[in-house]
């Protein structure tokens, strides 16, 4: 949830054009204004699950590549919605409608790339134009094998399964899977070791209801 900008919002009559992290921008969004340091940004249009109010928000690779993101889920993770007037969604993780503008910093240059600009998951008319590698797989008849190779760890197989199933870079996303599950593991251990609250959060994580995305939040949350 992110704290309110009230006392600049209030002061301007145009609404932002865009959000930085719950901070309103009024120029057009650029790259250059989103980060310094950072080599991705998308611009992504989201909704929040609540009112419906619709916000441009500027989003950032978490422990993922956002490229990534959107092969393995075919979506962006864009977490809470800008604060707007104290509605309840400010707290619920924002819908995602459409990735506006993609850009990635290659030699000191902003480039923007077109293709990854596509409608999300929750747009009205969405297609599934963005599909993620879990549907090409459940689409091939493969999620039982899936799900077993993924469990033994089982590289090769992920990446013969993953081939069959007509995934791109299928040897890049097999290890990818199996690094987020190390990323996991090492998130629990360190939880566990340290007695930290974090594990009684970890354990309250793993018996809320199976909800759409929580199975990939988990890997991502700790980036803010
Ligand atoms: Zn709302």
């Amino acid at each position: 949830m992110f704290i309110a900008y009230d006392d600049i919002t209030q002061r301007i009559p145009e609404p932002p054009e865009w959000w930085l992290l719950g901070v309103p921008r009024y120029s057009q969004f650029h790259p250059h204004d989103a980060s310094v340091y950072g080599s991705q940004v998308a611009l992504v249009r989201a909704r929040c699950q609540f009112c419906h109010a619709i916000f441009d928000v500027a989003e950032f690779p978490g422990h993922i590549d956002l490229r990534d993101q959107l092969a393995l889920y075919g979506d962006l993770f864009v977490g809470d919605p800008p604060s707007h007037n104290g509605c309840i969604g400010e707290a619920m993780q924002s819908e995602t409608l459409q990735v506006l503008e993609f850009w990635v910093k290659e030699s000191f240059d902003w480039q923007r790339l077109n293709k990854f600009e596509r409608l999300l998951p929750d747009a009205e008319g969405y297609d599934g134009g963005s599909i993620s590698v879990m549907s090409r797989v459940a689409d091939a008849g493969l999620s039982d094998e899936f799900e077993r190779s993924h469990r033994q760890k089982d590289e090769a197989a992920l990446r013969k399964i993953l081939s069959d199933a007509g995934v791109e870079n299928f040897t890049h996303i097999a290890r990818l899977l199996l690094a987020i599950d190390r990323r996991k593991q090492l998130l629990h251990l360190a939880a566990e070791q340290t007695a930290f609250s974090y594990s009684s959060v970890a354990a309250k994580s793993a018996e809320l209801p199976r909800r759409r995305k929580m199975e990939w939040i988990w890997p991502l949350i700790s980036r803010r």
